[in-house]
């Protein structure tokens, strides 16, 4: 295990404000750019850089990686060998990361070998705990006008006696290593609470209030060196079993107001964390009609995909732009759009593996699919996903709610 360095998230001095003096140069096209991790956002981060003539390096242990088998070059190595952080030195202008439990070491290594790395590990590092995260969420709430659901932080025996009435029913999530509602249970009673905790081996967890959600929105924005902050419109998220299944932009739900607040909120987080590239951060809009943040992920998120299609500037575009230190692009919505995110179980219908009838759902020429080249489909693997455009709301949801049919997606 790596073990983490969250910085002093109560000290005043944004450091951005420090950096401002040291503009770079850019990097320009026919460069190499290197990616941490091989994943589908790296294979689409690949994608969008070889598109503006860049060449891509990837890191990644595993031989058949999305990102991997498109880049010009696959180190095929752990994150912290040595040898192999040299080799990506070597090779790239600059570097940054597509999974956000990268190792902090990492990132510093290729930082002390004269690399450009965007974001680098003390904001990446924000979001891989969320302890860390929780506290910094709450030490900027006057400043970004949105704070974290109430939580407790669960470390000792005594913490759990600790706990006020008030936070039950609540959920209790580990600090690392949580993802598409993984390592996370609802629990009702204090007995609940420890039962829970011993599951987890006792490791650090939260323990926080569950909200009454109206519905679930992400806000998209992206930092460049220079401190040019760039947002998208307020996305909204349908999760099923913790996963998300459909983002829609506009948000249909969503007031100006509520968006305006969200989307400043956002610019104020990733400002704070002296954060460059692509950021997105997850909120709970209440029944009461109060806002909590969530979470925050330290790439492009798969809630931002809709970009690809919808928007003038994908949200892969924009971290290839922050870390090439070039002018970020036109986020502008052109287009009204659903995201449908394409799961192994697509395949796997009645216990027999067939191909979805990708035909069949292209005949609506509106639909872009997108599938990120896994060989072995399985039950709840993000696999791809769809973007449905058009002029309007309507439209798009009726073309997504017939490929929902097709696909036999039950979920
Ligand atoms: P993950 O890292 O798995 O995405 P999240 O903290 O985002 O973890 O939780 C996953 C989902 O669980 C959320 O999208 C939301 O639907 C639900 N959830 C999480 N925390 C709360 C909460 N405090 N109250 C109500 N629902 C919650
Ligand atoms: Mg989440």
């Amino acid at each position: 295990a790596y073990e983490i360095r969250p910085r002093d998230w109560s000290s005043d001095v944004c450091s951005s404000d420090l950096n401002m003096a040291d503009r770079l140069d850019p990097i320009l096209p026919g460069s190499y750019l290197g990616i941490l991790g091989g994943g589908q956002l790296g294979r689409m981060f690949t994608h969008a850089a070889q598109a503006m003539g860049y060449k891509v390096c990837v890191l990644d242990p595993d031989l058949n990686s999305p990102a991997g088998a498109v880049a010009e070059k696959h180190i095929q190595a752990d994150y912290v060998d040595h040898a192999a952080l040299k080799e990506v030195a070597s090779i790239c202008q600059a570097v940054s990361t597509e999974f956000e439990n990268v190792p902090a070491q990492a990132l510093d290594e290729l930082e002390a070998l004269g690399v450009y790395v965007a974001p680098t590990s003390s904001g990446v590092s924000v979001a891989q705990n969320r302890v860390a995260e929780k506290k910094f969420l709450a030490t900027w709430k006057d400043e970004a006008g949105i704070g974290p659901a109430p939580h407790l932080v669960i470390e000792h025996d005594s913490d759990i006696a600790h706990v006020p009435d008030d936070l039950f029913p609540g959920i209790l999530k580990t600090a690392r290593m949580g993802y598409d509602g993984k390592g996370q249970v609802t629990v009702h009673t204090r007995d609940e609470l420890s039962q829970a905790w011993e599951k987890f081996n006792r490791v650090i967890c939260v323990l926080e209030k569950r909200m009454d959600l109206d519905f679930e929105v992400s806000a998209l924005v992206v930092r460049g060196h220079d401190d040019q902050v760039v947002a998208y419109p307020v996305a909204e998220n349908i999760h099923k079993s913790g996963i998300l299944h459909t983002t829609t932009v506009p948000a249909p739900s969503i007031s100006s107001a509520q968006e305006k607040k969200i989307v400043e909120a956002a610019k104020a987080i990733i400002r704070r964390l002296d954060y460059v590239g692509v950021l997105c951060v997850e909120f709970f809009v209440l029944k009461s009609g109060d806002i909590v943040a969530n979470e925050i992920a330290p790439r492009p998120h798969n809630s931002g995909h809709y970009t690809q299609n919808a928007c003038v500037t994908s949200q892969f575009e924009q971290q290839v732009r922050a870390m090439a230190r070039i002018p970020l692009g036109s986020t502008e919505l052109v287009q009204s759009t659903i995201m449908l995110n394409i799961l192994g179980d697509e395949w796997l219908i009645n216990g027999q593996q067939s191909e979805p009838l990708w035909n069949e759902i292209l005949k609506e020429p509106k639909t872009k699919l997108h599938l990120y080249g896994k060989a072995e489909p399985r039950h709840g693997r993000k696999m791809g996903h769809i973007n449905f455009v058009g002029a309007t709301a309507k439209e798009v949801k009726l073309a997504c709610e017939n490929a929902v049919k097709v696909l036999r997606i039950a979920r």
